[in-house]
């Protein structure tokens, strides 16, 4: 079966772009500008980090969710993790849009069924250049909570299935990579050591 090309982000992060500002309150009631929101890359530890279930969802929680899409929009991926923007919770957002103006954001997914299985070329917005044929389910049934805390059971194939695996992954501190035999692993290590050691010469 031939693999299709998928992108999860752009071939270029912009250093311009890789942060957003977000204004916050804190328990005074003065607005603050409190989190940036920096997309991790590998290897970072923080990536491992497995994200706790939303209990409440509140302002803040909404806020997170709208400081996500505007970073994934940013960095043109289709979607995002918490734990990318160290964000040790469970929520995604997703838009696999042309016109990127479908944003789906997911609090507490779960799935629930994984059926069949199907190839896709890979990448990822905290593995920056890489990119890999990975294998997951085809077809896959799902559960989430939206922004106004209603619980939706659904299913989907396709690209969004493989999205909503990838980006739930995150939650659980897993990477796409991970999937990849340790040779792949160890050259992939290798490329980027050399990368940071390029940049910190330049420095
Ligand atoms: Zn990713």
């Amino acid at each position: 079966m031939l693999a299709e090309t998928i992108f999860f982000c752009g071939l270029t992060t912009t250093s311009y772009f890789s942060c957003i500002l977000s204004a916050s309150y804190n328990n005074f009631g003065v607005n603050i500008a409190m989190a940036i929101l920096k997309v991790l890359h590998f290897p970072d530890t923080r990536l491992r980090d497995k994200a706790l279930p939303v209990y409440k969802i509140d302002s803040k929680v909404k806020e997170i969710a709208k400081n996500m899409l505007d970073v994934m929009y940013a960095e043109n991926g289709i979607g995002l993790a918490a734990t990318q923007v160290n964000i040790r919770q469970r929520i995604i957002v997703i838009d696999l849009s042309e016109e990127k103006n479908e944003p789906l954001i997911l609090i507490n997914p779960k799935i629930t069924k994984l059926v069949g299985n199907q190839t896709m070329r890979e990448g990822c917005l905290s593995v920056p250049d890489y990119y890999d044929i990975i294998e997951r389910a085809e077809y896959i049934e799902y559960c989430y909570k939206t922004l106004d805390d209603e619980v939706i059971n659904s299913n989907t194939d396709g690209l969004l299935a493989v999205c909503i695996q990838h980006e739930i992954d995150h939650l659980d501190g897993k990477l796409f990579i991970d999937y990849l035999s340790l040779l792949k692993r160890q050259r992939l290590k290798k490329k980027i050591n050399k990368q940071e050691k390029l940049q910190q010469s330049i420095l």
